[in-house]
Protein backbone atom coordinates (compact mmCIF):
# COMPACT_ATOMS: atom_id res chain seq x y z
CA UNK A 1 0.00 0.00 0.00
CA UNK A 2 1.48 3.24 -0.99
CA UNK A 3 0.38 7.20 -0.17
CA UNK A 4 0.90 10.01 -2.74
CA UNK A 5 1.90 13.61 -1.68
CA UNK A 6 1.18 16.29 -3.91
CA UNK A 7 4.17 18.07 -2.66
CA UNK A 8 7.18 15.60 -2.83
CA UNK A 9 8.49 14.55 -6.66
CA UNK A 10 10.14 11.35 -4.47
CA UNK A 11 6.94 9.61 -3.81
CA UNK A 12 7.70 7.63 -0.61
CA UNK A 13 5.65 4.83 -0.74
CA UNK A 14 5.35 4.18 3.15
CA UNK A 15 3.50 1.96 5.29
CA UNK A 16 1.97 1.77 8.85
CA UNK A 17 4.19 3.25 11.13
CA UNK A 18 5.01 0.90 13.89
CA UNK A 19 7.05 0.30 17.56
CA UNK A 20 10.05 2.36 17.93
CA UNK A 21 9.56 4.03 14.09
CA UNK A 22 8.44 7.84 13.93
CA UNK A 23 7.97 9.63 11.19
CA UNK A 24 7.01 13.45 10.54
CA UNK A 25 6.03 16.01 8.17
CA UNK A 26 6.85 19.64 8.17
CA UNK A 27 6.84 22.70 5.84
CA UNK A 28 10.38 24.64 5.75
CA UNK A 29 12.40 26.05 3.43
CA UNK A 30 9.29 26.84 1.31
CA UNK A 31 9.37 22.53 0.93
CA UNK A 32 8.09 19.46 2.44
CA UNK A 33 10.76 18.29 4.98
CA UNK A 34 9.57 14.39 5.92
CA UNK A 35 11.61 12.63 7.95
CA UNK A 36 11.23 8.74 9.10
CA UNK A 37 13.25 6.75 11.43
CA UNK A 38 13.97 3.95 14.24
CA UNK A 39 15.31 4.12 17.65
CA UNK A 40 14.55 1.28 20.04
CA UNK A 41 14.15 4.00 22.89
CA UNK A 42 11.28 6.28 21.75
CA UNK A 43 12.81 9.52 23.54
CA UNK A 44 15.60 9.20 21.44
CA UNK A 45 13.30 8.96 18.48
CA UNK A 46 11.45 11.40 19.14
CA UNK A 47 14.45 13.68 20.00
CA UNK A 48 15.94 12.99 16.47
CA UNK A 49 13.08 14.26 14.58
CA UNK A 50 13.26 17.00 16.64
CA UNK A 51 16.66 18.29 15.77
CA UNK A 52 15.93 17.17 12.25
CA UNK A 53 13.24 20.07 12.24
CA UNK A 54 15.52 22.70 14.20
CA UNK A 55 18.39 21.90 11.40
CA UNK A 56 16.33 22.30 8.77
CA UNK A 57 15.26 25.78 10.26
CA UNK A 58 18.76 26.84 10.90
CA UNK A 59 20.12 26.09 7.58
CA UNK A 60 16.82 28.08 5.87
CA UNK A 61 17.59 30.83 8.39
CA UNK A 62 20.96 31.30 6.90
CA UNK A 63 20.56 30.68 3.39
CA UNK A 64 16.64 31.44 2.44
CA UNK A 65 17.04 34.23 -0.27
CA UNK A 66 13.10 35.09 0.57
CA UNK A 67 14.28 36.08 4.45
CA UNK A 68 16.08 39.91 4.26
CA UNK A 69 18.11 38.93 7.36
CA UNK A 70 19.38 35.90 6.08
CA UNK A 71 23.19 35.14 5.59
CA UNK A 72 23.02 34.78 1.79
CA UNK A 73 20.64 38.24 1.51
CA UNK A 74 22.77 39.73 3.45
CA UNK A 75 25.77 38.94 1.01
CA UNK A 76 23.52 39.72 -2.30
CA UNK A 77 23.47 43.00 -0.79
CA UNK A 78 26.95 43.88 0.77
CA UNK A 79 29.25 41.73 -1.52
CA UNK A 80 28.43 44.27 -4.21
CA UNK A 81 30.57 46.87 -2.69
CA UNK A 82 33.15 44.81 -1.25
CA UNK A 83 34.15 41.74 0.25
CA UNK A 84 31.86 40.38 2.21
CA UNK A 85 33.27 37.78 5.10
CA UNK A 86 30.34 34.63 5.72
CA UNK A 87 30.63 31.86 8.25
CA UNK A 88 32.54 28.83 7.91
CA UNK A 89 29.70 27.32 6.71
CA UNK A 90 28.25 29.28 4.02
CA UNK A 91 31.81 29.75 2.89
CA UNK A 92 32.26 25.97 2.61
CA UNK A 93 28.78 25.42 0.79
CA UNK A 94 29.62 28.28 -1.93
CA UNK A 95 32.75 26.32 -2.43
CA UNK A 96 30.97 23.27 -3.04
CA UNK A 97 28.80 24.80 -5.55
CA UNK A 98 32.02 26.23 -7.36
CA UNK A 99 33.41 22.60 -7.18
CA UNK A 100 30.27 21.62 -9.36
CA UNK A 101 30.28 24.73 -11.94
CA UNK A 102 33.71 23.49 -12.79
CA UNK A 103 32.83 20.10 -12.92
CA UNK A 104 29.15 20.66 -14.82
CA UNK A 105 31.26 23.20 -17.28
CA UNK A 106 28.96 26.10 -16.28
CA UNK A 107 25.89 24.19 -16.06
CA UNK A 108 25.41 24.74 -12.34
CA UNK A 109 26.08 28.38 -11.88
CA UNK A 110 24.70 30.26 -8.23
CA UNK A 111 24.65 33.36 -10.00
CA UNK A 112 21.97 32.31 -12.56
CA UNK A 113 20.35 34.44 -9.52
CA UNK A 114 21.39 38.01 -11.57
CA UNK A 115 18.37 36.61 -13.63
CA UNK A 116 16.59 34.22 -11.60
CA UNK A 117 15.33 37.49 -9.23
CA UNK A 118 13.56 38.79 -12.26
CA UNK A 119 10.84 35.56 -12.32
CA UNK A 120 7.97 34.99 -9.76
CA UNK A 121 6.63 31.88 -11.07
CA UNK A 122 3.51 31.91 -8.42
CA UNK A 123 2.57 35.51 -10.09
CA UNK A 124 3.63 33.78 -14.18
CA UNK A 125 6.30 37.24 -13.83
CA UNK A 126 9.19 36.78 -16.15
CA UNK A 127 11.18 39.57 -18.06
CA UNK A 128 11.17 39.60 -21.59
CA UNK A 129 13.91 38.75 -23.97
CA UNK A 130 16.04 42.53 -23.88
CA UNK A 131 16.16 42.46 -19.84
CA UNK A 132 16.68 38.72 -19.90
CA UNK A 133 19.62 38.51 -21.87
CA UNK A 134 21.23 41.72 -20.26
CA UNK A 135 20.97 40.15 -16.93
CA UNK A 136 22.05 36.56 -18.35
CA UNK A 137 25.10 38.32 -19.50
CA UNK A 138 25.83 38.37 -15.76
CA UNK A 139 25.67 35.08 -15.14
CA UNK A 140 28.92 33.71 -14.21
CA UNK A 141 30.19 31.52 -11.45
CA UNK A 142 34.02 33.45 -12.14
CA UNK A 143 32.26 36.74 -11.06
CA UNK A 144 32.37 35.35 -7.73
CA UNK A 145 35.74 36.24 -5.97
CA UNK A 146 36.61 34.07 -2.99
CA UNK A 147 39.20 34.55 -0.79
CA UNK A 148 40.09 31.20 1.42
CA UNK A 149 41.76 32.94 3.91
CA UNK A 150 39.50 35.54 5.07
CA UNK A 151 36.04 33.60 4.37
CA UNK A 152 35.18 36.35 1.79
CA UNK A 153 33.23 36.65 -1.01
CA UNK A 154 32.91 39.72 -3.67
CA UNK A 155 31.08 39.69 -7.00
CA UNK A 156 33.10 41.15 -9.81
CA UNK A 157 30.51 43.02 -11.54
CA UNK A 158 27.49 45.00 -10.48
CA UNK A 159 24.08 43.46 -10.72
CA UNK A 160 25.05 39.37 -10.10
CA UNK A 161 23.41 37.59 -7.16
CA UNK A 162 23.85 34.49 -5.93
CA UNK A 163 21.05 31.63 -4.84
CA UNK A 164 22.11 28.23 -3.20
CA UNK A 165 18.48 27.11 -4.30
CA UNK A 166 20.14 24.10 -6.44
CA UNK A 167 21.93 22.31 -3.91
CA UNK A 168 21.11 23.82 -0.44
CA UNK A 169 18.07 21.12 0.56
CA UNK A 170 20.51 18.56 -0.60
CA UNK A 171 23.32 20.24 2.15
CA UNK A 172 20.48 19.99 4.43
CA UNK A 173 19.40 16.76 4.08
CA UNK A 174 22.89 15.59 4.67
CA UNK A 175 23.92 17.82 7.87
CA UNK A 176 20.57 16.16 9.25
CA UNK A 177 21.41 12.41 8.58
CA UNK A 178 25.14 13.39 10.17
CA UNK A 179 23.27 14.44 13.12
CA UNK A 180 20.81 11.05 13.48
CA UNK A 181 23.75 9.14 12.58
CA UNK A 182 25.97 10.91 15.63
CA UNK A 183 22.99 10.10 17.74
CA UNK A 184 23.53 6.61 16.82
CA UNK A 185 20.44 6.34 14.54
CA UNK A 186 21.28 3.44 11.95
CA UNK A 187 17.51 3.39 10.20
CA UNK A 188 16.15 6.46 8.45
CA UNK A 189 14.90 8.99 5.33
CA UNK A 190 14.85 12.46 5.60
CA UNK A 191 13.68 14.30 3.28
CA UNK A 192 13.40 18.00 1.82
CA UNK A 193 11.38 18.62 -1.30
CA UNK A 194 12.88 16.58 -3.87
CA UNK A 195 16.30 15.64 -2.26
CA UNK A 196 16.48 12.86 0.08
CA UNK A 197 19.01 10.43 1.75
CA UNK A 198 18.74 7.20 3.15
CA UNK A 199 20.60 4.89 6.09
CA UNK A 200 20.04 1.73 6.60
CA UNK A 201 17.57 -0.50 5.59
CA UNK A 202 13.25 -0.41 6.82
CA UNK A 203 11.94 -3.45 8.57
CA UNK A 204 14.80 -5.16 6.91
CA UNK A 205 13.92 -4.57 3.24
CA UNK A 206 15.06 -1.74 1.40
CA UNK A 207 13.52 2.01 1.22
CA UNK A 208 11.64 2.01 -2.14
CA UNK A 209 11.01 5.76 -3.40
CA UNK A 210 8.66 5.92 -6.77
CA UNK A 211 10.03 8.65 -9.25
CA UNK A 212 6.16 10.31 -10.58
CA UNK A 213 5.14 10.99 -13.73
CA UNK A 214 6.09 14.52 -14.52
CA UNK A 215 2.98 15.52 -16.08
CA UNK A 216 0.32 13.40 -13.66
CA UNK A 217 1.37 13.96 -10.11
CA UNK A 218 -0.63 10.40 -9.17
CA UNK A 219 1.72 8.40 -11.60
CA UNK A 220 4.41 6.98 -11.27
CA UNK A 221 7.26 6.57 -13.94
CA UNK A 222 9.66 4.29 -12.12
CA UNK A 223 10.19 2.67 -8.43
CA UNK A 224 13.55 2.08 -6.91
CA UNK A 225 14.79 0.25 -3.96
CA UNK A 226 17.65 2.20 -2.52
CA UNK A 227 20.08 1.36 0.70
CA UNK A 228 22.27 4.11 2.23
CA UNK A 229 22.14 6.55 -0.95
CA UNK A 230 20.85 9.90 -1.44
CA UNK A 231 18.12 10.71 -4.11
CA UNK A 232 17.41 14.06 -5.70
CA UNK A 233 14.32 14.51 -8.67
CA UNK A 234 14.51 17.97 -10.29
CA UNK A 235 11.51 18.55 -12.44
CA UNK A 236 9.96 21.66 -14.71
CA UNK A 237 6.63 20.73 -12.79
CA UNK A 238 7.71 22.47 -9.04
CA UNK A 239 7.67 25.88 -10.10
CA UNK A 240 6.25 26.88 -13.33
CA UNK A 241 3.64 28.72 -15.37
CA UNK A 242 2.58 28.37 -18.76
CA UNK A 243 2.34 31.75 -21.38
CA UNK A 244 1.42 30.72 -24.87
CA UNK A 245 1.83 27.17 -24.27
CA UNK A 246 5.68 27.91 -22.97
CA UNK A 247 6.37 26.36 -19.52
CA UNK A 248 8.86 28.86 -17.77
CA UNK A 249 10.14 26.85 -14.91
CA UNK A 250 12.89 27.16 -11.91
CA UNK A 251 15.76 25.67 -13.55
CA UNK A 252 17.36 28.16 -15.54
CA UNK A 253 19.83 27.50 -17.96
CA UNK A 254 22.98 29.34 -17.34
CA UNK A 255 23.57 30.50 -21.12
CA UNK A 256 20.09 31.66 -22.03
CA UNK A 257 18.39 33.22 -18.40
CA UNK A 258 15.53 30.72 -19.95
CA UNK A 259 14.51 27.60 -18.55
CA UNK A 260 16.01 24.69 -19.64
CA UNK A 261 13.82 22.70 -21.86
CA UNK A 262 15.19 19.47 -23.11
CA UNK A 263 13.92 17.29 -19.96
CA UNK A 264 11.02 17.35 -17.76
CA UNK A 265 12.38 15.66 -14.87
CA UNK A 266 16.02 14.10 -13.78
CA UNK A 267 16.34 11.80 -10.67
CA UNK A 268 19.84 10.94 -9.81
CA UNK A 269 21.34 8.60 -7.32
CA UNK A 270 24.76 9.59 -5.58
CA UNK A 271 26.24 9.07 -2.07
CA UNK A 272 25.29 11.86 -0.89
CA UNK A 273 22.42 14.90 -1.03
CA UNK A 274 24.75 17.36 -1.71
CA UNK A 275 25.99 15.88 -4.80
CA UNK A 276 22.21 14.63 -5.75
CA UNK A 277 21.00 17.45 -5.34
CA UNK A 278 23.50 19.81 -7.18
CA UNK A 279 23.92 17.26 -10.22
CA UNK A 280 19.99 16.81 -10.79
CA UNK A 281 20.00 20.13 -10.93
CA UNK A 282 23.00 20.12 -13.55
CA UNK A 283 21.97 17.50 -15.44
CA UNK A 284 18.70 18.97 -15.93
CA UNK A 285 20.28 21.95 -17.74
CA UNK A 286 22.63 19.92 -19.64
CA UNK A 287 19.94 17.94 -21.01
CA UNK A 288 19.75 14.03 -22.47
CA UNK A 289 23.22 13.19 -24.12
CA UNK A 290 25.66 15.80 -22.04
CA UNK A 291 23.52 14.57 -19.22
CA UNK A 292 24.22 11.11 -19.11
CA UNK A 293 27.65 12.00 -20.65
CA UNK A 294 28.51 13.43 -17.37
CA UNK A 295 26.55 10.73 -15.20
CA UNK A 296 28.56 7.74 -16.94
CA UNK A 297 31.78 8.84 -16.37
CA UNK A 298 31.10 10.02 -12.45
CA UNK A 299 31.68 6.90 -10.17
CA UNK A 300 28.98 5.73 -8.05
CA UNK A 301 26.27 8.41 -10.06
CA UNK A 302 23.83 7.14 -11.79
CA UNK A 303 20.46 8.92 -12.78
CA UNK A 304 17.25 8.84 -14.21
CA UNK A 305 15.81 11.33 -16.74
CA UNK A 306 12.42 11.68 -18.76
CA UNK A 307 12.64 13.57 -21.84
CA UNK A 308 10.15 16.43 -23.16
CA UNK A 309 8.52 13.69 -25.01
CA UNK A 310 8.27 11.24 -21.67
CA UNK A 311 10.61 8.93 -22.83
CA UNK A 312 12.75 7.37 -19.85
CA UNK A 313 16.45 7.52 -20.53
CA UNK A 314 19.03 5.64 -17.83
CA UNK A 315 22.55 6.00 -17.08
CA UNK A 316 24.44 2.28 -17.89
CA UNK A 317 24.00 1.10 -14.35
CA UNK A 318 20.83 1.41 -14.05
CA UNK A 319 19.72 -0.01 -17.42
CA UNK A 320 16.20 -1.66 -16.80
CA UNK A 321 17.77 -4.87 -18.63
CA UNK A 322 20.63 -5.23 -16.06
CA UNK A 323 19.90 -7.56 -12.67
CA UNK A 324 19.06 -5.70 -9.80
CA UNK A 325 22.08 -4.34 -7.16
CA UNK A 326 21.83 -4.22 -3.39
CA UNK A 327 22.67 -0.12 -4.02
CA UNK A 328 21.67 0.29 -7.19
CA UNK A 329 19.11 -1.78 -8.31
CA UNK A 330 17.56 -1.60 -11.81
CA UNK A 331 14.86 0.83 -11.90
CA UNK A 332 11.75 -1.04 -13.10
CA UNK A 333 9.01 0.85 -14.93
CA UNK A 334 5.93 0.67 -14.04
CA UNK A 335 3.28 2.79 -16.81
CA UNK A 336 4.57 3.42 -19.98
CA UNK A 337 4.93 6.78 -22.20
P1 LIG B 1 16.32 21.61 -7.87
O1 LIG B 1 14.88 21.44 -7.58
O2 LIG B 1 17.23 20.97 -6.91
O3 LIG B 1 16.67 21.33 -9.28
O4 LIG B 1 16.65 23.13 -7.66
C1 LIG B 1 16.07 24.11 -8.45
C2 LIG B 1 16.54 25.40 -7.89
O5 LIG B 1 17.92 25.57 -8.22
C3 LIG B 1 15.84 26.60 -8.45
O6 LIG B 1 14.66 26.90 -7.74
C4 LIG B 1 16.91 27.66 -8.28
O7 LIG B 1 16.89 28.14 -6.96
C5 LIG B 1 18.21 26.89 -8.48
N1 LIG B 1 18.72 26.93 -9.87
C6 LIG B 1 18.04 27.12 -11.02
N2 LIG B 1 18.86 27.03 -12.09
C7 LIG B 1 20.10 26.78 -11.59
C8 LIG B 1 21.39 26.58 -12.19
N3 LIG B 1 21.56 26.61 -13.54
N4 LIG B 1 22.43 26.36 -11.37
C9 LIG B 1 22.28 26.32 -10.02
N5 LIG B 1 21.11 26.50 -9.41
C10 LIG B 1 20.02 26.71 -10.18
MG1 LIG C 1 19.03 20.08 -7.26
Amino acid sequence: MYTLSLFLSLLVITVPVSAGWLKENADIMGTRITVELFHPDPAVARQGVDRVLAEMRRIDHAMSPYLATSELAQLNIRARQHAFAVSDELFTLIQRAQDFSDLTGGAFDITFASVGFLYDYRKAIRPDAARRKKAAALIDYHNLVMDKDRHTVAFSTPGVRIDLGGIAKGYAVDRCIRLLQDMGIRQALVTAGGDSRIIGDRWGRPWTIGIRDPREADKMVAVIPLMDVAVSTSGDYQRYFEEDGVRYHHIIDPQSGDSARELRSVTIIAPDATTSDALSTSVFVLGTRAGLALVNRLPGIDAILVDRHGELHYSDELQPAEAAGERHAAATRTSAH
